[in-house]
């Protein structure tokens, strides 16, 4: 559980240039439209969690909110600004690009950004030259899923990519990108600091797992879960079409099964949700193939929705990783086919399996409305935050308030579903799958 310490935001100095936000609320001249630098979002949302602590709230464990401020460490018009995004795809990339090139523009007068291409390589001499960045060129970029400045995966030398930044005279890196890519911009910022530069690097957190922590949920997620419901509905169409239908859906989620749990409970349709948190075993008789058998000998069809990182204990590993050192996962989809597609044989039952794999399909969309919204304001957040020089942070959300948090924090650790949380148990409810798939 954090405490007040591991949530403090490291600044680069005292602010030193009022912002020109006031000006940009002309004739409406007031302080409302900043936040407070004595403000903070508290942590913990119950009651019980913070019996026993002191009185005064502000001992309690919280947040430094996200939004504009009055004074900015960086100049208004000068401030030179980097963008970069690392990783996977995940919706909504472009709308963050497109939102911090505009909102650099409109709000703090600052008419151009540079864009790193290719992830971190583009912060190097091997990678490809980066990219000017204006309102006009990344007008329609949103209009597309994908991202338009590219992305990679593979290890780059933190001093390479900090000499790059100062060739370019650099002043904010906004960096958008998973936990990998937040291990990367934490040892940027610490060669930055190492050199005692005034460089500052904000991380806008993309997972289309939703599996970073403390941040509340990541741009992309309502989205992806969306498209993998879509899924499922094709697969329980074509189950319910067929004699013996089972319909096998295997979504994202290396290590958290938050887009299956959510796809799942988005129309009702799934039978059983696998997901890498909560272990199964095939055999047994609260085993799946025991279970989709019953299943569909008494409804006719059913669904099985698989997370990518499920049952890997199951599979055998190949060791094998990706550029980045993660590891490569076995494949739990074909594994479950081929496995259900023998039980039924040596039952004599009928079977007709339709497999359905919509993973590149879901990455590459554009985000739905809400999440375009999300995507949108997480980058005012952290544009604001970088122009008020804070450092070493991501942004995020928490009981509706943006937040800023300490990139220490988010790689500490993974955010998954707890096997006895609330999440997983309306999963159970609405399956009717056995608690316990390994007995
Ligand atoms: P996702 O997993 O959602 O696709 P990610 O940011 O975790 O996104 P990775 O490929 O793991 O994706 O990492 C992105 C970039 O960050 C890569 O260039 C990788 O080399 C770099 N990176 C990852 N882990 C570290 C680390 N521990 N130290 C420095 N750089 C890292
Ligand atoms: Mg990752």
């Amino acid at each position: 559980m954090a405490e007040l310490a591991d949530l403090r935001i490291t600044r680069l100095g005292e602010p030193r240039y009022d912002s020109p936000l006031a000006a940009f609320v002309a004739g409406r001249r007031t302080n409302e439209h900043y936040v407070s630098e004595d403000d903070r979002v508290l942590y913990h949302d119950t009651v019980s969690d913070l019996d026993g602590r002191a009185p005064d709230p502000h001992s309690w464990p919280s947040f430094e909110p996200g939004g504009p401020r009055r004074r900015l460490f960086f100049a208004p018009t000068r401030t030179k600004v980097g963008i970069v995004t690392c990783g996977g795809l995940c919706p909504g990339l472009n709308d963050v690009i497109r939102a911090i090139v505009m909102e650099l523009a409109l709000h703090y007068g600052i008419g151009e950004a540079t864009g790193f291409r290719n992830g971190y390589l583009g912060l190097t001499p091997a990678g490809p030259d980066p990219v000017r960045l204006t309102p006009e060129v990344v007008h329609h970029i949103n209009q597309h899923g994908g991202t338009m400045l590219g992305t990679s995966r593979g290890s780059q030398d933190a001093e390479v990519m900090v000499d790059r930044l100062v060739e370019l005279g650099i002043d904010i890196l906004f960096v958008i990108g998973g936990d990998g890519s937040m291990r990367g911009a934490s040892k940027v910022v610490a060669e930055v600091a190492r050199r005692g530069l005034e460089i500052a690097v904000i991380g806008v957190p993309k997972t289309i797992d939703n599996d970073i922590p403390f941040i509340g949920q990541s741009f992309g997620f309502v989205t992806a879960f969306s498209r993998a419901a879509q899924s499922i509905s094709v697969a329980m169409v074509e189950a319910q079409a067929a004699v013996g239908g089972v319909g096998l859906v295997k979504l994202m989620g290396r290590h958290s099964g938050f887009i299956a749990c959510y796809a799942a409970l988005a129309n009702h349709e799934a039978d059983f949700v696998l997901i890498p948190e909560v272990p199964f075993a095939l055999d047994g008789p609260n085993g799946l193939l025991n279970c989709l058998h019953q299943r569909v000998k008494e409804r006719g069809s059913a669904v099985v929705v698989v997370a990518e990182g499920a049952g890997q204990d199951l599979l055998e590993l190949s060791g094998a990783t990706d550029e980045s050192g993660n590891a490569r996962f076995a494949d739990i989809g074909v594994h479950l086919r081929d496995s259900i597609t023998r039980y039924f044989a040596e039952q004599g039952s009928a079977l007709t399996l339709k497999y359905v794999e919509p993973s590149y399909a879901i990455r590459s969309v554009r985000p739905d409305p809400h999440d375009a919204v999300y995507c949108l304001r997480l980058a005012q957040s952290a544009v604001h935050a970088g122009m008020a020089g804070r450092t070493d942070m991501v942004v995020g959300r928490r009981h509706n308030r943006f937040i800023h948090v300490p990139i220490s924090l988010v790689i500490s650790e993974r955010y998954s579903v707890a096997p006895d949380g609330d999440l997983w148990m309306a999963v159970l409810e609405q399956t009717a799958q056995p608690v316990d798939m390994t007995l």
